[in-house]
Parts: C-alpha cells; sequence; structure tokens
C-alpha cells in the first residue's frame, strides 16, 4: 500500500483505552503513552483534531439499561468525554504540545465552545484541537462527534483508534476464522451491520467522503504505521477506492 498524503486527520479514541489495564476511569500513565504517539504524529507535521469517548466512565445506554431516563444518562456520558478530553490535554501539554479543548456543550470555566473558525485558527499555529462531549446532543455517540468535526473541519481521514485491529466479517473474540477486512465499502458495513461504529456516524463518513481508518491504538507505534499507509488496520471507503 502506498503512503497516503494525509494533512489533517481526525483521531477518535474509544475511551475504554484510556483505562489501560484497569477496569474503569483514567490511568494518567496509559494517557500520557497514548499522547506520547499523538505527539509523534502531529511531529510529522500533521494537522490533528482529536475526539475522545466516554465510554470509560459513562455510557448513556448502559444508565438506560438500569432504569435512567436515557437522556439524562447520555448527558451524563458528554460529561465524561470533557473528563477525558481534559486528561488528554493534560498529558499533551505536559510533553509541549499545545491544545484546546472544544466542548459542544459550553462550560466556559474548563474550556472553549465548538467555534469551527476558532478551531481552524488553532490547527494553523499547529495546535492539537480536541472537540468534547460529542455532537452536544443525547441519542448520539462520540463516534458520530467525531464523524461530524470531521466533516466540518475538512479532515482527510477519520482514523478510529480502538482495541480491535480493523473490521472482521464476525466477531474475532468468538470465532477463530474471522476474516479481517483490509478495505471495505460503507454500504457493506452498513448492510451487514459490521460493528465498528454506529450508522449515523458511517454515513455522514460516506456522504462526505471521509475514509474511516479501524486500526489498534494498544499497540505501541501503531498510529505512526498507519497514519504511513503500514501496520494492521481497516479501511472503510466506496468500493471503486478499495484495492483489488
Ligand atoms: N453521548 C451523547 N451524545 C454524543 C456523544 C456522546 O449522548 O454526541 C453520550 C452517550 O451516552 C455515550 C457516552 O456519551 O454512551 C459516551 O460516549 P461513547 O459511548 O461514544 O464513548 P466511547 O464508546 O467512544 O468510549
Amino acid at each position: 500500500m502506498t503512503s497516503p498524503d494525509y494533512k489533517r486527520i481526525l483521531l477518535k479514541l474509544s475511551g475504554e483505552v484510556l483505562m489501560g489495564e484497569q477496569d474503569y476511569g483514567i490511568d494518567p500513565a496509559y494517557v500520557a503513552e497514548l499522547a506520547r504517539e499523538v505527539k509523534a504524529a502531529k511531529d510529522t507535521g500533521l494537522e490533528i483534531c482529536l475526539v475522545i469517548g466516554g465510554g470509560n466512565i459513562f455510557r448513556g445506554m448502559a444508565g438506560a439499561a438500569q432504569g435512567m431516563d436515557r437522556a439524562q444518562a447520555d448527558y451524563m456520558g458528554m460529561l465524561a468525554t470533557v473528563m477525558n478530553a481534559l486528561a488528554m490535554q493534560n498529558a499533551l501539554e505536559q510533553l509541549g504540545v499545545q491544545t484546546r479543548v472544544q466542548s459542544a456543550i459550553q462550560m466556559d470555566a474548563v474550556c472553549e465552545p465548538v467555534i469551527r473558525r476558532r478551531a481552524e485558527r488553532h490547527l494553523e499555529k499547529g495546535r492539537v484541537v480536541i472537540f468534547a462531549a460529542g455532537v452536544g446532543a443525547p441519542y448520539f455517540t462520540t463516534d458520530s462527534g467525531a464523524a461530524l468535526r470531521a466533516a466540518e473541519m475538512r479532515c482527510d481521514a477519520l482514523f478510529k483508534g480502538t482495541s480491535v485491529d480493523g473490521i472482521y466479517d464476525s466477531d474475532p473474540k468468538k470465532n477463530p476464522d474471522a476474516k479481517r477486512f483490509d478495505t471495505v465499502g460503507y454500504g457493506q458495513v452498513l448492510a451487514n451491520n459490521l460493528r465498528v461504529m454506529d450508522a449515523s456516524a458511517v454515513a455522514l463518513c460516506r456522504d462526505n467522503d471521509i475514509p474511516i481508518v479501524v486500526f489498534s491504538i494498544r499497540e505501541k507505534g501503531n498510529l505512526a504505521r498507519v497514519l504511513a499507509g503500514e501496520g494492521v488496520q481497516t479501511i472503510v471507503t466506496e468500493p471503486e477506492n478499495e484495492e483489488a
């Protein structure tokens, strides 16, 4: 595979990768590891937008399953993403990387509101912009927030760093013969309900021609390899862009 020419990317990290080996919450040592990966990517000259989930702290669906009002639980989930964003901001700034957090739920004492033009300016100045609180509305996930910000910031691709090294035709934890795709069409992901991102996020990427690169962020140095077009990954794209 040739090295893709990315200038600006959106990196989406699941909240669970911030837990490290813990079962819950934030492991500062592991967040520092992730920050080193982000810094290495930034040092290659890339402009980086970051979106971090909140699943390591709270998910609205889990709250709803236990009897909570879904919307109320989702707002709690969005607040969890702000905590993760602040943890990552701290880790990046300890490495000397300038960052700004912009939240879709306004909270002036801790971060900026989402203002696209201001975010543009931050990127031009070499800052990493961390977008928090998803789309700012319940019944969505941070995957949709990531797709939305990737579209409005005109990112060349959405990189989804997670615990799995790509998209499989069945659950690799349950089926040892599960096959990983190198590339797969948006349509196939949606039609076969391949669990990679929620459908609204995939559709938004499809409609705006944003490739989705799914890879494992748990392996050291993997982000750099994947950005160079190497390493294990699955790229979601239009079928005509898929490799033979
Ligand atoms: N959430 C929401 N709207 C959004 C983004 C997030 O309601 O636009 C809530 C939702 O409850 C979700 C939680 O925040 O479960 C944490 O985000 P997510 O599950 O996407 O985190 P991840 O799985 O990436 O860690």
